[in-house]
């Protein structure tokens, strides 16, 4: 009854959604602020325009695209939009990795969506220890032998430690120009520099970004990918082979006004990373181990208690992390930044954790 290829899958697992409980939910780098108030307002529009939604989409998004690139600087043939980013980075490992090229390479700790590709596309892949401190040594990546690509979260998940520009560059500058380098900046705008600026240098670079994170818009489903005329091209003929239609049309309007709201984004982004400093100053004064993060969540390890007791317990306090069942980085729970009073909450129930262990 089922094909040979489904054998084969190990699907990725996300962060819970409870259904039924109230908890402060900090397990899945959600935005704990509401998307830009323009929104709500399109979306009542909508309640009185619903007749347009009988018609499909423009398959394109050309207005979206648009948007997208005088946002960037770019041109709107540099730009490529799906449903959610795991969406595009699914169709790019389907344009760019081959298994008879050699290996995909990636870090050994990074998004577990990426192995899951793999496997769908049939593509072998290689994954590279981090540093002892969790970083990504970008020589590990330029070598000799044959890769068919690379892809780097930058910030890296769920580390949260980012790279800097000029390591992207050296990446690139070491690497194969006839090789797609991904990086995935599901991350980039809670303080990291975009390698978007990059893009018109090195024709074989694709950044990946999403609405998810610092738009606020997980639940709307649209990511982008931005690189060469030659890269979109690619992608489009896997998307028009696959789904013509990714981006609905309330999606599109929705996106469209949330790139141009460049003045709420600020404020929510800024916010975020002022509650994490804070956070995490507060978590060093009780003697965690903190990495140094560049995203909306951190990751951290308690002087004592282990990751898996410290999920189990917060979980009964009514809050959830996530805690990784994996060799190396099991000691660490990776927790999402939410509102102020979220995060004191936090630390009320682990001093509550504490006393008691
Ligand atoms: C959240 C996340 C994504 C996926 O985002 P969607 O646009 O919601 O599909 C991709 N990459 C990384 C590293 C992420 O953390």
């Amino acid at each position: 009854m089922f094909s040979k290829k489904l054998k084969n899958l190990t699907p990725y697992t996300p962060g819970e959604q409870p259904q039924n409980k109230q908890y402060i939910k900090l397990n899945t780098n959600e935005n704990p602020y509401p998307p830009s108030p323009i929104t709500s307002q399109l979306l009542n529009n909508w309640s009185k325009k619903t007749d347009e939604l009988r018609l499909y989409p423009d398959p394109d998004s050309k207005r979206l695209k648009q948007t997208l690139a005088d946002n960037y600087n770019l041109k709107s043939e540099n730009i490529f939009v799906g449903n959610g980013s795991d969406e595009v980075l699914a169709l790019a490992f389907f344009s760019f990795f081959d298994p008879d090229r050699g290996d995909l390479l990636f870090p050994n700790h990074t998004y577990s969506f990426y192995p899951v590709y793999c496997r769908f596309f049939d593509i072998q892949f290689k994954q590279i220890p981090l540093n002892a401190d969790f970083t990504i040594n970008i020589k590990d990546y330029i070598r000799k032998d044959e890769s068919t690509g690379i892809i780097i979260a930058n910030p890296n998940a769920p580390t949260g430690i980012p790279l800097a520009l000029a390591e992207i560059k050296e990446l690139l500058n070491g690497y194969s120009k006839d090789r797609v380098v991904v990086i995935d900046e599901a991350y980039v705008d809670f303080g990291s520099e975009s390698a978007t600026k990059l893009i018109k240098d090195y024709p074989n670079l694709l950044v990946v970004q999403t609405f998810s994170k610092s738009r606020s818009l997980a639940g709307q489903r649209i990511g982008y990918a931005m690189g060469s005329k030659e890269l979109i091209t690619a992608i489009n003929t896997a998307k028009n082979s696959f789904n013509s239609y990714p981006v609905d049309r309330i999606t599109e309007e929705l996106a469209i006004a949330t790139i141009e709201d460049t003045e709420y984004f600020k404020k929510i982004t800024s916010k975020i990373i002022e509650t994490r400093d804070i956070f995490s100053s507060n978590l060093k004064q009780k003697n965690w181990k903190i990495l140094p993060s560049g995203a909306n969540f951190v990751f951290a390890s308690h002087p004592k208690l282990s990751g898996e007791y410290l999920y189990t317990r917060l979980k009964k306090e009514g809050i959830l992390v996530r805690w990784f069942n994996t060799a190396g980085i099991d000691a660490y729970l990776r927790i999402t930044i939410g509102l102020p009073k979220e995060m004191d909450q936090l630390l009320i129930a682990l001093d509550k954790i504490e006393s008691e262990a």
